[in-house]
C-alpha cells in the first residue's frame, strides 16, 4: 500500500497549528503499520530550517496566474517539497498581520497541481490523501485533467471553517475547465470554493473526530458546506487524531527543566514553580495554575473567558496565556494583563519551548472552544498531567469525560453552553477540585492512563485506504 499525503504544513519543518502536528505523526504511524507513506508539502524557504540533505529529485513548470512558473522538487527523508520561491519564499505560511496573502488562490492551486504531477512522476500511489483546503484541488485536477489515472483520493477536513474561497475570476488562471464551475462543483455563492471541490471530487471524505463528522452536517457547524456534505454523507467518516507519544512525553521532553512521568507526578510541581518564576507570578504560587495555549481566534472561545473575566480572577487562581491570532482578541487580553500583573501573564507569540513548559507546569488547561474538530492540546495536557477544562464540542466531547459528581471519575471538566456563566461554573468546579488534593490527583491519574497515541487512529486510516483500493476490484 503506497499513500501520498499532501498538506500545507508538517512537523518538524513547518507548523502553525494542529495540522502540522498531525502531518508530523500520521505518516510515520502508518509507516509502522507497513504502509509506504510519503508526504508532499510546499518548501517555505524562509521558514524551513536550513537542514542539509535536501536532495533535488525533479523539476517542472506550470502555467498559472498568467505566467509560466517553474518549480523544483526536493526530498528529505519521506517528505517531498515543492519549491517555488516566488510563491512560498515568504515570512509566514498563510498570512501577515494585515491578513491573508492575496495570492493564496494561486499558491495552493499551484501546490495541488505540482504535487499531483510529482506523485505521477514518482510512480503514482494507491491512495492520495489530501488535507484541508490547501490541498483540496488535487482530486479536482486528478479527475478532470488526468482522468486516466487510477489513484483513489481521500480528503481529510481538519477544520471546515477554513475553505479557500476566492473570486470566480481566478478559475481561468488555475488550469481548470469552466465546466467545474457549477452548483454541483466548485461554485459557492458565486465564488470558487476549493474545499468544496475536494468534497465533490474525492472518493472518500474524513474528518478528525466522530462527533465533528456529525456536527459538520448541521447548519450551525457546517459553515454552508453541510448541504454538499449531506449529498456525500455515505462517504464521510470521523477518525480521531492522536498525538506523538514519543515527542510529547514529560519523562524525556528536552524542553522541560524537570522531567517526570505520568505515573509519578512529583517533578510536575517543580516545573510549575519554574514556569511561575519565569512568568514573574510570585505572589500566590500555591494557587492552581491555569494555562491557555492556543491560536487566539473566535473558534477557541476566548471571548467566553473575557466575558467572565472579573468573576474568574476573583477566584484563587493564576493564569498564563500563550498565543497569537486575532488582533482584537490579543488587544482585549493585553488590556486585562495590566489589571492583574501578579496573577495573569499573556505571551503573544508562537513558542514551542514555552508551550511544553506550560503543559508541564500548569494544573489545568483551558479550552472553551466554540467548536473543535478534534483538538490536540487537550490530549497533550492529559499526557502532562494538566487537567483539561473544555467545552463539550467536537473532539473535546470525544476525548474528555466530565468528572462525575458522585464517583469522582473522569479525566477533566466540561461544560455545554457557550456562555460566560457556563464557562465560569466550570472554572469554579476546577478550583474546588484542586482544593481536594486526593480528588484532583485521581482525575490527573485517570488522564494519564488515557491513550490518545496514533496507533489506533492509524489502523483506522489503513482500513479505510484498504476499503478504497479494494472498491475497484
Ligand atoms: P488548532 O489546530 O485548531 O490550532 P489543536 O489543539 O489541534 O488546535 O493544535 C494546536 C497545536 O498548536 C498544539 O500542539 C499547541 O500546543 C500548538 N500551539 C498553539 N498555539 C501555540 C503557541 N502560541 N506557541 C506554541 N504552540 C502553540
Amino acid at each position: 500500500m503506497r499513500v501520498f499525503h499532501v498538506a500545507s504544513e508538517a512537523v518538524p519543518y513547518v507548523k502553525t497549528g494542529g495540522l502540522g502536528d498531525v502531518m508530523g505523526s500520521l505518516p510515520a504511524a502508518l509507516r509502522s503499520l507497513g504502509v509506504d507513506s510519503l508526504l508532499v508539502v510546499p518548501f517555505y524557504d524562509k521558514i524551513v530550517p536550513s537542514t542539509s540533505g535536501f536532495e533535488k529529485v525533479r523539476s517542472g513548470s506550470l502555467t498559472m496566474g498568467g505566467r509560466v512558473l517553474p518549480y523544483t522538487v526536493l526530498r528529505h527523508d519521506c517528505v517531498y517539497f515543492v519549491s517555488q520561491p516566488e510563491l512560498y519564499g515568504r515570512d509566514s505560511v498563510y498570512s501577515t498581520r494585515e491578513g491573508d496573502y492575496p495570492d493564496n488562490w494561486l499558491r495552493f492551486a499551484f501546490f495541488a497541481r505540482a504535487a499531483l504531477e510529482t506523485i505521477a512522476a514518482l510512480g503514482g500511489a494507491d491512495v492520495i490523501h489530501v488535507h484541508d483546503w490547501q490541498a483540496a484541488l488535487l482530486p479536482v485536477y486528478l479527475r478532470t485533467v488526468m482522468p486516466e489515472r487510477t489513484e483513489k483520493t481521500l480528503l481529510t477536513i481538519h477544520n471546515i471553517a477554513y475553505q479557500g474561497i476566492f473570486p470566480a475570476s481566478v478559475l481561468a488562471d488555475i488550469q481548470l475547465p469552466e465546466s467545474v464551475f457549477t452548483i454541483h462543483g466548485l461554485e459557492f455563492y458565486g465564488k470558487l470554493n476549493y474545499l468544496k471541490g475536494g468534497i465533490v471530487w474525492s472518493d472518500e471524505i474524513s474528518t478528525v473526530s466522530p462527533t465533528y463528522a456529525h456536527e459538520i452536517l448541521t447548519p450551525e457547524l457546517g459553515f454552508r458546506l453541510n448541504g454538499i456534505l449531506e449529498v456525500r454523507r455515505e462517504h464521510l467518516t470521523g477518525i480521531l487524531n492522536g498525538i506523538d507519544y514519543s515527542y510529547w512525553d514529560p519523562a524525556t521532553d528536552a524542553a522541560l527543566p524537570f522531567l517526570y512521568s505520568a505515573s509519578s507526578l512529583e517533578g510536575k510541581e517543580r516545573n510549575k514553580q519554574h514556569v511561575l518564576q519565569e512568568a514573574g507570578i510570585t505572589s500566590h504560587p500555591d494557587f492552581p495554575l491555569f494555562a491557555v495555549i492556543s491560536r487566539l481566534v473566535s473558534q477557541k472561545g476566548i471571548d467566553l473567558m473575557l466575558g467572565a473575566w472579573d468573576e474568574m480572577m476573583a477566584l484563587p487562581l493564576n493564569l498564563i496565556v500563550l498565543g497569537t491570532g486575532d488582533p482584537g482578541i490579543e488587544a482585549a487580553l493585553q488590556e486585562k494583563a495590566s489589571q492583574y500583573p501578579d496573577r495573569f501573564v499573556l505571551n503573544r507569540r508562537f513558542d514551542e519551548g514555552l508551550a511544553h513548559r506550560l503543559y508541564a507546569g500548569s494544573d489545568f488547561f483551558l479550552m472553551p472552544s466554540r467548536f473543535e474538530p478534534c483538538g490536540l492540546s487537550q490530549m497533550i495536557a492529559l499526557r502532562y498531567g494538566s487537567v483539561p477544562v473544555v467545552r463539550r464540542t467536537g473532539g473535546l466531547k470525544d476525548t474528555i469525560q466530565d468528572v462525575h459528581p458522585k464517583t469522582g471519575v473522569g479525566n477533566g471538566i466540561s461544560f455545554d453552553e457557550a456562555t460566560p456563566s457556563s464557562f465560569l461554573d466550570a472554572v469554579k468546579r476546577a478550583v474546588q477540585l484542586y482544593a481536594t488534593p486526593d480528588a484532583y490527583r485521581r482525575v490527573q491519574a485517570i488522564g494519564a492512563t488515557c491513550d490518545y497515541s496514533w496507533q489506533a487512529s492509524a489502523r483506522d486510516y489503513l482500513a479505510l485506504y484498504q476499503s478504497m483500493s479494494e472498491g475497484d476490484q
